[in-house]
Order: C-alpha cells, then sequence, then structure tokens
C-alpha cells in the first residue's frame, strides 16, 4: 500500500508544462446548453462537452452575489475573491479610489518561471478579463493605466503575446495620463500592430491592438506557433465574449469557440497540456420551450423589429435578460492535471488547479 501510495505520488510528480484557460465571457449553463441546441439542433453536443472532468464553479465576489468580468476573473488567476470592476487587487481595494493588495496571477508566476505568455481576447485587450491576466488596477476603467503596465511587468519579461481591440479606448486613456503605448513599446523593442496580417514571422511578442473584429481563430494560431516554441512551456488565455444581450451573436460566439478549442485540442499534446474551460459569471438567459427540429432562436428577427435591444428578449423558445447572474458556471478539462476539476467549487480553485497543474507552490 504504502509502495503503491509512493509509487502514485512519483507519477503525478511530472507536471503540466503548459496551461491554456479558454474563458467564455458569461458563457454559463444555460447558455452552454442553448449554444448546443442553437449550433446542432441537439444537446450536449458541444466539443467542450465530452470532456471528461465537469465542476461547478461559483462565481460569487468578495462582497456581491453577482460578479462582473474583472472580480470573476481575478479569483480565476489569482484564487483570491475581490469586488465587482477591481482588476487583480484584494478585497481591501477601494473600486476607484484606492488600491489594494496587489494581486500575484498566473500568468505573472508563468513569467517569473521563464515561461512564455499570451492574452487573446475579441473584446478590449484592456478591459476586464484579459487586464487581470496581466495588470493590476482600483478600477477596470483605467484603460490606459492598465495597458501600459504591459511595458513594466512585476516578473520577467512581461506578457509575450498580447491580441485584442480596443485600440482608440486604450490610446486615449493613455493620452489622458500623458503616455504613449508606441513610445513605451520602443523602449521595450516591442511593435503594438493595428491588424494581425502585419505581424512578421520574426516577431515571437507580439502585441496587436484592432479597431474591432478580432479573428480569435487566427489569433491563437499564431499565438500557439510563438508559443509552444517555449522550452519551458506557456501559459495562454484565450477569451470569446459570449453574453447573449444579442442572443444570435453570443450563441454564435460560443459555437466558434467550441469548434476552435476543438482545433487547438486537436493539435496540442494533452500529457503534457492542461486545457482548462469556464466563465467569469453566468447571464440572464433562460430556454423556456422550443422544440427537435426548429431553430431555438425562431421569432429573432421579428422580435428586433418590434422592440428596442434594451428590452427583455421574448421569443417561443427563450427569455434573455440583459444581467450577470449568480448560479454556478461550468468548468470542464481535459489534459495534464484535470482530474482536479471535480464536483461544487469556488472560483478561485481554479488557480490552484492551474498552479498544481505546473507543479508550482503558491508564494
Ligand atoms: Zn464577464
Amino acid at each position: 500500500m504504502k509502495f503503491l501510495s509512493v509509487l502514485l505520488l512519483a507519477l503525478s510528480a511530472a507536471s503540466a508544462k503548459n496551461v491554456i484557460l479558454f474563458l467564455a465571457d458569461a458563457g454559463g449553463v444555460p447558455t452552454l446548453n442553448a449554444a448546443s441546441i442553437h449550433g446542432y439542433d441537439e444537446a450536449q453536443k458541444l466539443y467542450l462537452q465530452s470532456w471528461p472532468h465537469v465542476a461547478l464553479s461559483d462565481t460569487s465576489t468578495a462582497s456581491n452575489w453577482v460578479s462582473d468580468s474583472a472580480a470573476g476573473m481575478t479569483a480565476i488567476v489569482t484564487g483570491v475573491k475581490t469586488h465587482n470592476g477591481v482588476i487583480s487587487m484584494g478585497a481591501d481595494t477601494v473600486r476607484g479610489k484606492q488600491d489594494g493588495a496587489r494581486l500575484k496571477t498566473i500568468l505573472e508566476y508563468a513569467e517569473q518561471r521563464g515561461l512564455s505568455t499570451g492574452v487573446i481576447t475579441n473584446v478590449n485587450v484592456a478591459d476586464a478579463t484579459p487586464a487581470s491576466c496581466y495588470a493590476q488596477a482600483n478600477d477596470r476603467r483605467k484603460f490606459g493605466e492598465i495597458f501600459m503596465q504591459i511595458f513594466n511587468p512585476r516578473f520577467g519579461d512581461g506578457v509575450d503575446i498580447v491580441m485584442g481591440i480596443g485600440r482608440k479606448p486604450i490610446f486615449d486613456s493613455a493620452k489622458e495620463l500623458g503616455k504613449d503605448p508606441e513610445e513605451a513599446a520602443k523602449g521595450r523593442a516591442r511593435t503594438i500592430y493595428s491588424a494581425l496580417a502585419d505581424v512578421p514571422a520574426s516577431d515571437a511578442r507580439p502585441i496587436v491592438v484592432l479597431e474591432k473584429d478580432m479573428d480569435v481563430p487566427q489569433a491563437a494560431q499564431m499565438a500557439l506557433d510563438r508559443l509552444s516554441k517555449s522550452r519551458k512551456g506557456y501559459f495562454l488565455m484565450i477569451e470569446w465574449d459570449a453574453h447573449t444581450d444579442d442572443p444570435k451573436k453570443g450563441l454564435d460566439n460560443l459555437v466558434a469557440f467550441d469548434r476552435l478549442i476543438r482545433d487547438i485540442a486537436g493539435k496540442v499534446n494533452l500529457k503534457e497540456t492542461l486545457l482548462l474551460f469556464t466563465a467569469d459569471h453566468s447571464f440572464e438567459l433562460r430556454t423556456v420551450g422550443g422544440r427537435r427540429g426548429e431553430p431555438l432562436l425562431k421569432g429573432l428577427e421579428e422580435w428586433k423589429q418590434k422592440n428596442t435591444p434594451k428590452e427583455v428578449v421574448t421569443i417561443p423558445a427563450m427569455r434573455v435578460g440583459h444581467s450577470h447572474t449568480g448560479e454556478e458556471v461550468p468548468v470542464a478539462a481535459i489534459g495534464h492535471g484535470s482530474q482536479q476539476v471535480r464536483g461544487f467549487l469556488p472560483n478561485t480553485k481554479l488557480f490552484e488547479v492551474m498552479l498544481n497543474a505546473f507543479g508550482w507552490r503558491k508564494d
């Protein structure tokens, strides 16, 4: 018996080289279910829904039952619950007024240990979800302050690959602080591109900030081409927004994200890579009807012609409000270390899941 446990310990001591965190913003259980029906006219047909290890994650914050993306992502990447609006700072932060403890993110742990790191999103790359990986701020709206931290890293040489949108709000916000992101990038021998196509193969650490419309699969491919060259491994976060204020847009996004995750899972070595999927919070979407063979979103176009986007979407099969909601969100995992994902758990546990997979200890 003792021999067996020693053997098991020895086997499990081998660590994951890479972790990829897939974040469907607002992709709760009801949205995942609806995306499968919307995409495949069948429940549980998403690729994700074939993953062997599943859990339900509580998303409450240090002060509220319902989380925003800032508190939600901070918990996932630092293991600490904070307040809504706060980017990877502790619960001693007063939003917009006073900094709290600067929390160390899983991306920073990776940087400190010489791994390569990346953050990809289809939204503003200085907004809450991506920002919580590479920056600390007492208010998520401080885009300039957040983005400039890329050039002043606390660990390693800072986040290596950054791809997202929000060029104008980020540059405007930096300008208000008297900062010039392009100058700062130059000082670090880096370039901020305004199109994915502009990135030369020779740039191993590209920063891409578009005005709008990020091609997430293309960005992910470019990032993986570069990150997979890292001898020590990598941490990559990929966010694809799944808010369903516009149900078609949100569900299409999640179906496409799932396809991308399938592609990536087919390319990486799952013996040395952990793939982790979750959402930062759930969303006010309910399937209240519908039948096989009929589009889930039947009646949506007619509804849009008669109503404003601010109203609760009411079509035969769905009711969709505009609020985040407080129930648990899905966590799914495959690959090295994925067996840790089971049962009901707090979102802060996901930080430990990633840290354990890498075989690191918390500071
Ligand atoms: Zn969110």
